[in-house]
């Protein structure tokens, strides 16, 4: 086919398939265009063939891009250009372009161009265009800030909140700025520390392009805090591609995290502070909270607690070392343990470590589920209470049982005698001469002979029989017998013993007793009427010369009867003015006057003076204290306003009150009618009460108390430490001041003196808010150191005997005028 046919057949090949084609002179620029190219382009027939025309019906966009695209195919020789054409309607299509440059003989350099729609191109193009809109609306609307860099750490993709957080300037924000510059901004403004900038940014570029994640909280100078979050990407083949950095404000998570640190520190410290032990296990039985004097208390290793350990593990830990004792089947144990705990019932017990530590426990359960509970060291209170028992059981100086042991005990052991058919002998022994012993040696000696005729005591009967000291030089035996002359034997054995003198240092003391012997049921039946007999048999035994012993008879009961007597007298006493009134003063920590105990006597015209405490037991007995009492609480409030006209205004007047009288139903009209009758306020006048009559009937008692207490009135309890009671228990009465025994105060003169129980007793008393009286401070030695153990007011001889109204008064003014403090008054 001749060529020129051939160029004809192409052209028209061409044509049919829709493909436009021109020619281009590269020399010149002249160009040649098809009519389906015209078509394709939507180019008129008259417009001339020129690279402006054809531009202008390209998309704008893709304008550049085609003249730099087709100028390479024709340096090159050849290459593909793809396009987009607007059409008249708006439409856009793609074109492909293939453009291939040929020389001609004449040595003329051509372009052809073949162009075809290839609308694929262009549905890819859209489906990405849609794809990018939604990615940037998603990266726009992140709620943390995001670049992207790529793998040449030039910035690819960004959100507005990126520039916001890292407070960027925007005119940084375009594509393909790169990684250094923008960490420039925050490292000129100092935020990664001081140094030189180019160094500071240096360091990062080189960290970021290693690609690894990082994560890492910035503060910025305006105190805003940020969460720097960043993740390498990939290529296909594993190479580093760009990282992805994320940006959060965190500075109000920050705030609050603060805040509940703050809050915690503060519960931490509050819990590490308390004076007790601490626990918070959660409901699942785990410890959540704890502090380190519960640590103390159990002696738990930190290294156990700080792995918040559970319930469980503690209960084994304790069960291993032996905490709760011998267990015969630990497993049971250990789930009826946990079985208790889980109940989640509030409770309160108390456990004795193996170490003799005594732990006052409270568990309560808690709205969130698990318990709270709280550990108290005890020990000391308990040891103290337990002595005090012990105290009020035994006779101090000697050990044996003392006298009211010995009264609680007997109708015991009378009831057990007429069990087996037996009788009970009392044995009643008093030291003949020992008064004389103790009058001409002293009182240092006396006890030793105490303690060693004691010892002979508790040595001659048996380890059944009971021992007791029951006064200054009395002791009794108790012991049962099937016959009188059993009784007898064992009083004969006991002379026997007495004979060898006793050596005390270099001197010998010959001391014999006389021993009075009173059977149960026979003699009497009523124990105290019992230890009675025997003490009247003993008189007799004495009687006769001592260095013996002597059944009770009926006989020596008649002469008894004088008892009745002094019961007799006492009736009439009131009547016939043998009462009167004496008070002893009772001083503050500096020596001056704050009080007075007013303190009953008796002088009767037969019997002569009858000291309190054997009158007041009678009196009690026979119902005569109530009366005696309101006289007594009449006087002595007429005394107070006596002293007050003549300018001495005691803070207080302390009247005692018996067992009886605080039992009396009467009681609360009889003070109520003193105080009106007188004009005495109420908070002048404090009562006081005893240990032992308050525990008689506590609920009975602490109703009367209340009662007055109510009015104003106050408290004292009297002879602290001779009973049986606790302080913590006393604490439920409304009391003010707690007055420590005598007993307690006299050994604190001596050498070796043990002060723990009043030490404790006045810290115990003080933090249960009572104010300490010490009675019978009789010397410098017991006043000095009281004062340093704490206590509140003195009483005794040192300070003043108990004195007449009138004396009182003087004394009083003397101090008033003197107005020295650190002296004793006599
Ligand atoms: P009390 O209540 O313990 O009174 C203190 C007693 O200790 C008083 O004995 C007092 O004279 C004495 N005393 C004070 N300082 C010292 C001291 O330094 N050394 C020594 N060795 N003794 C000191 P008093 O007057 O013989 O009274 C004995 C008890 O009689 C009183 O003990 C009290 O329980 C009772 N009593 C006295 N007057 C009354 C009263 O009006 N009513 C009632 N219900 N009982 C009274
Ligand atoms: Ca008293
Ligand atoms: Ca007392």
């Amino acid at each position: 086919m001749p060529r020129d046919d051939l160029n004809a057949a192409l052209a028209r090949v061409l044509d049919a398939l829709g493909w436009g084609y021109w020619v281009r002179d590269l020399a010149t620029g002249a160009m040649v265009w098809s009519e389906t190219f015209r078509r394709q382009h939507g180019i008129a027939a008259d417009e001339s063939p020129t690279r402006e025309v054809f531009l202008a019906h390209l998309l704008p966009e893709d304008r550049d891009a085609f003249v730099r695209q087709v100028e390479a195919a024709y340096r090159s020789g050849q290459g593909v250009v793809q396009y987009r054409v607007v059409l008249e309607a708006g439409q856009i299509r793609s074109c492909i372009v293939q453009v291939v440059v040929l020389t001609t003989p004449e040595g003329k350099r051509l372009a052809y161009g073949i162009n075809r729609f290839d609308d694929r191109h262009l549905a890819l193009d859209v489906a990405l265009a849609e794809k990018a809109r939604t990615l940037n609306a998603v990266i726009a609307a992140l709620p943390v800030g995001l670049m992207v860099f790529d793998a040449d750490l030039r910035l690819r993709y960004w959100n507005d909140r990126a520039f916001a957080i890292l407070d960027l300037p925007r005119s940084l924000a375009y594509e393909g700025v790169s990684f250094a510059d923008l960490i420039r901004v925050p490292a000129s403004r100092g935020e990664y520390g001081p140094g030189d900038p180019e160094r500071l940014v240096a360091e990062r570029v080189a960290l970021a392009k290693t690609f690894q994640p990082h994560r890492l909280e910035r503060q910025h100078p305006d105190g805003r805090w940020h969460l720097v979050q960043g993740e390498p990407f990939f290529d296909a083949q594993g190479r580093p591609a760009g990282f992805v950095s994320t940006f959060t404000d965190v500075t109000a998570l920050k705030a609050a995290e603060a805040a509940v640190q703050v809050t915690r520190d503060r519960l931490q410290t509050l819990v590490d502070h308390l004076p007790s032990g601490v626990t918070l296990f959660d409901a699942d039985l785990k410890l959540v909270a704890w502090n380190q004097k519960f640590a103390e208390l159990f002696d738990f290793p930190l290294s156990l607690l700080e792995k918040g350990v559970d319930f469980a593990t503690l209960l084994r830990f304790n069960l291993e070392r032996g905490e709760y004792g011998e267990i015969a089947d630990p497993e049971a144990y250990l789930a009826e343990r946990l079985r208790a705990a889980r109940s989640f019932v509030p409770h309160e017990l108390e456990r004795t470590r193996p170490d003799g530590r005594v732990l006052h426990i409270i568990g309560q359960p808690v709205p969130s589920g698990g318990f709270v509970s709280i550990y108290q060291d005890v020990t000391e209170q308990r040891r103290i209470e337990a002595e005090l028992r012990r105290r009020a059981l035994t006779d101090e100086l000697t050990g044996l049982t003392n006298r009211a042991a010995l009264l609680s005990q007997l109708p015991r052991l009378c009831e057990e005698a007429r069990r087996r058919k037996e009788y009970l002998a009392v044995l009643f022994i008093d030291l003949d001469r020992f008064k004389w012993v103790n009058d001409t040696a002293g009182h240092v000696v006396g006890d030793a002979v105490l303690r060693a005729a004691a010892e002979r005591l508790r040595t001659t009967v048996r380890a059944s029989d009971l021992a007791a000291r029951v006064g200054g030089d009395e002791f009794v035996a108790v012991t049962f017998v099937t016959e009188a002359t059993q009784a007898s034997q064992l009083a004969q054995r006991l002379l026997d013993r007495f004979a060898l003198p006793f050596e005390v240092g270099e001197n010998q003391w010959q001391l014999s007793p006389s021993i009075g012997i009173a059977l149960y049921p026979d003699d009497e039946r009523d124990p105290n009427a019992l230890l009675r007999a025997a003490g009247l048999a003993m008189y007799r035994a004495k009687g006769e010369g001592g260095n013996r012993f002597a059944f009770f008879t009926r006989s020596l009961h008649e002469a008894a009867t004088s008892r009745s007597r002094l019961e007799q007298r006492l009736r009439l006493a009131i009547h016939h003015d043998a009462f009167h009134l004496v008070f002893q003063p009772i001083c503050d920590r500096t020596g001056a006057i704050v009080s007075a105990e007013v303190l009953l006597r008796w002088r009767d015209e037969e019997l002569g003076e009858v000291p309190p405490a054997r009158f007041v037991p009678v009196a009690e007995q026979v119902g005569l204290m109530p009366a005696i009492g309101r006289w007594v609480l009449r006087h002595a409030l007429h005394q107070w306003v006596q002293w007050s006209q003549a300018g001495l205004r005691l803070p207080s007047i302390a009247v005692n009150l018996s067992a009886h009288q605080l039992y009396d139903t009467m009681l609360y009209e009889t003070v109520c009618a003193a105080l009106t009758a007188s004009g005495v306020e109420p908070s002048a006048l404090k009562l006081e009460i005893t240990e032992s009559a308050m525990m008689h009937d506590p609920a009975l008692a602490q109703e009367q108390v209340q009662r007055l207490a109510t009015l104003g009135v106050r408290f004292a309890v009297d002879d602290f430490g001779t009973g049986y009671s606790s302080l913590a228990y006393l604490h439920t009465f409304p009391l003010s001041e707690l007055k420590i025994d005598r007993s307690f105060v006299t050994p604190l003169a001596s050498d070796e003196r043990d002060d723990a129980i009043v030490d404790a007793t006045i810290q115990m008393a003080h933090r249960l808010g009572l104010q300490v009286v010490a009675e019978g401070v009789e010397c410098a030695q017991q006043w000095d150191h009281l004062l340093r153990l704490g206590c509140d007011f003195f009483q005794g001889y040192w300070f003043a005997r108990p004195l007449s109204a009138a004396q009182f008064f003087h004394l009083w003014q003397k101090e008033q005028t003197t107005a020295s403090s650190q002296r004793p008054f006599e």
